[in-house]
């Protein structure tokens, strides 16, 4: 069988090779792509749940996925109370025993590889590239973080002596941790948060994307089976008001959330205003990411990069390449051949071994791009624009040459590059173009002038800053993600710090 979690000596930047996607191919083959529905209720002792929910595929409208019962915001309460009893206990369970369940539920997660599979092309569109990699990553989050919470959990440090007096420091959970996730990693960010937060003692609600609701169901009855206990991890799929329940409850430990910029910013206010303990939040937002490509690049690698970097997972990613500003010396023929890569991509069903390309997400994100591209086309130049199949959610990819980086001031979440051209005497303008955005969260240089590369690195902050490459997929362990300003608050995710948020410290001080 194909390696699985490999972490950490097969990065999974790189993506799959041909074989490896036949091989994954004759997998889905062998699965009847609509025989399995699942069902997802709330996933909680004594919740009644709200309204039921078909689900049916982003990538063929009549493939009908599952259904689900989201939750309703009155049981919420329930929820946080019955966590709150699991708390008392996984707080004081040894902490190799938490972890070893996290590595059980890494080797089921391998063991039916297939199954999530399925259900990541049937339910999020994942193309098998991307469905294997996030498997891969989900894999390699337990396992890190499962071994990190061994180092950081199992004793107390000790401290100086100087006072006389023995001093040792240790770590323990906060509480009730909610941990919010996207739908563009349903099951690596999803188990990413679920398995820090518990790694270091918490227990957890988990508030799955509402478009997600049925990988995430997935994934929490496995730990349940892995030995997470029913009452210290508990999934609550729903709408926005779930999470707004959530967030504003006064008996919380902390908050994990990944998404949009906005509503980290609305999360932020509800916690500044709640009631109850002072709680950490740890977000991860978006990026209006850039990559700078001067004239000593090599163009056929640029091309290649570009295209992985903006269009690969239909530009779902938040790593994703926005913002492409290229010299002008070399700016024709570098878009030619970037132009000429985006042609090559195949768009449509994301479980055929040949597809490069699945749908967006929905109707709504559909939408939000078409608008995008209409009003842009009216000032700006379009380049390029892709055919999308007809049938399912997809949206091609999209080229357009902006006057100026400030034409775009706004992340679009999907398959749309902007181009700048930029002087070689002006690279001090594109910092701060790029600085001026706000955004850090990844950043790319195609330049084999080593001072170019170095000024760029001291000059900006950015989270993950990526020379010579594409600038998507990072290695959870090897490549630790997350930005600054408004593209999160850190701790990396897959980092050797994320854990230290999720818990508090004990001083213990003991006169001898
Ligand atoms: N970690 C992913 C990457 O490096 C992106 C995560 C996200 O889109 O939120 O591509």
């Amino acid at each position: 069988p194909l390696p699985l979690a490999i972490y950490p000596d097969r990065p999974n930047s790189r993506g799959v090779e041909f074989g490896d996607r036949l091989q994954l191919a004759s997998l889905m083959e062998g699965m009847e792509r609509s025989s399995a529905p699942v069902a997802a209720t709330p996933l909680a002792p004594g919740l009644k749940g709200g309204g039921e929910q078909e689900i049916f595929s982003p990538s063929d409208p009549s493939l009908h996925v599952g259904s689900v019962r989201f939750t309703d915001p009155k049981d919420v309460d329930k929820a946080v109370s019955t966590a709150l009893q699991g708390f008392k206990s996984w707080s004081r369970t040894d902490p190799g025993l938490r972890a070893a369940a996290l590595e059980r539920a890494a080797d089921l997660i391998e063991d039916r590889r297939d199954r999530f599979m399925a259900l990541l092309s049937n339910e999020a569109g994942k193309t098998l590239d991307d469905g294997i990699a996030e498997i891969r990553e989900a894999v390699d989050f337990l396992r890190y973080y499962a071994a990190r919470s061994r180092e950081m959990f199992s004793q107390m440090q000790p401290m100086p002596g100087p006072t006389g007096e023995e001093n040792r420091l240790g770590w323990r959970g906060r509480g009730v941790f909610v941990c919010i996730s996207p739908w563009n990693f349903p099951l690596a960010i999803f188990l990413g948060q679920v398995s820090a937060a518990l790694a270091a003692g918490n227990a957890v609600i988990a508030k799955p994307a509402e478009q997600t609701s049925l990988v995430a169901h997935e994934a929490v009855c496995l730990l349940h089976e892995a030995g997470v206990p029913k009452d210290v991890l508990l999934c609550l799929p729903g709408e926005g008001d779930v999470g707004a329940a959530l967030t504003s409850h006064p008996k919380i430990g902390g908050v994990a959330f990944t998404g949009s910029t906005e509503t980290a910013r609305a999360i932020n206010r509800t916690l500044a205003a709640k009631d109850g303990p002072i709680v950490p939040f740890i977000a991860e937002t978006g990026g209006l990411n850039a990559m700078i490509v001067d004239a000593t690049a090599l163009a056929e690698q640029v091309a290649d990069d570009v295209v992985m970097s903006a269009f690969r997972s239909a530009g779902q990613r938040c790593s994703a390449l926005r913002l492409l500003f290229v010299q002008d010396d070399v700016a024709d023929h570098m878009l030619e051949m970037i132009e000429g890569a985006a042609r090559e991509l195949k768009l449509g069903d994301p479980s055929k071994p040949s597809t490069d390309i699945g749908p967006v997400i929905d109707e709504a994100q559909r939408e939000m791009l078409a608008g995008h591209i209409a009003a842009i086309s009216k000032t700006q130049k379009l380049v390029y624009a892709g055919e999308a199949p007809g049938e399912g959610l997809f949206f091609a990819p999209h080229i357009v040459e902006l006057k100026e980086a400030s034409a775009l001031d706004r992340e679009i979440f999907g398959p749309v590059l902007h181009v700048v051209r930029y002087k070689a005497k002006k690279l001090d303008a594109v910092l701060d173009a790029i600085d001026a955005t706000g955004f850090g969260l990844t950043l790319g240089v195609h330049s084999r002038i080593e001072a170019t590369v170095r000024k760029v690195i001291d000059r900006l902050d950015t989270g993950n800053v990526y020379v010579n490459r594409n600038i998507i997929g990072a290695v959870v362990g090897t490549q630790p993600f997350g930005g600054s300003g408004l593209s999160g608050t850190g701790f990396k995710a897959g980092g050797p710090h994320y854990l230290m948020r999720f818990a508090v410290e004990q001083a213990v001080s003991v006169n001898t």
